[in-house]
């Protein structure tokens, strides 16, 4: 579908099959957006963690197909959402999500609900942030690594050599992120 406004969608979505109960949602409030160009390996993704609940769908994965996977992939991200935010319960694709994409499949012929987007490669965000704390840049990584340094402070400040001055601090990442 080209690239057009998602809230329209979004909210007729949400009435539909939602009680409109994910537009109410507050502190935080469930933000929407098309991803940057970046995004291609997956269709979207549904993240959440202290004061963030984002869905984001992918302007390259959809942008060229037809409108039903923007709103089969939109549907799928709600889910998640209102499994996180209204339910409550740390679940995946669980019961709950498997009963309400069950239900939603059935009240319309549009567009299908899956497990998985059929295009995407499975979402998963970065376990760990490094840190440096001379820039303050920060990393993402997928696993805790040791004896790293900021490689940019190395370079300007340290022509190129390790120096333990430029070491990356790990924390967890606490945002999660599911497809
Ligand atoms: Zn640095
Ligand atoms: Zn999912």
């Amino acid at each position: 579908m080209p690239l057009e406004p998602l809230l329209p969608l979004f909210h007729r979505l949400d009435r539909q099959y939602f009680d409109a109960s994910l537009a109410a949602l507050i502190n935080p409030p469930l933000l929407l957006r098309w991803s940057d160009g970046r995004l291609s390996r997956t269709a979207g993704f549904y993240r959440f963690g202290p004061g963030i609940s984002e869905i984001v769908l992918s302007r390259v994965v959809l942008v060229p197909l037809p409108p039903e996977a923007t709103l089969s992939t939109l549907c799928h991200e709600m889910i998640h959402a209102w499994v996180d935010r209204v339910l409550g319960l740390k679940e995946v694709h669980g019961p709950q999500f498997k009963a309400r994409m069950a239900h939603i499949n059935q009240a319309q012929p549009g567009f299908q609900v899956s497990l998985r987007h059929s295009y995407p490669l499975p979402v998963q965000a970065a376990a760990w942030w490094a840190s440096c704390s001379n820039c303050g840049k920060k990393i993402a990584y997928r696993r805790r690594r040791k004896g790293l340094a900021c490689r940019s402070c190395c370079e300007r400040h340290n022509a190129g050599v390790w120096d333990a001055r430029f070491a990356l601090k790990f924390s967890p990442n606490t945002v999660k992120q599911l497809g």
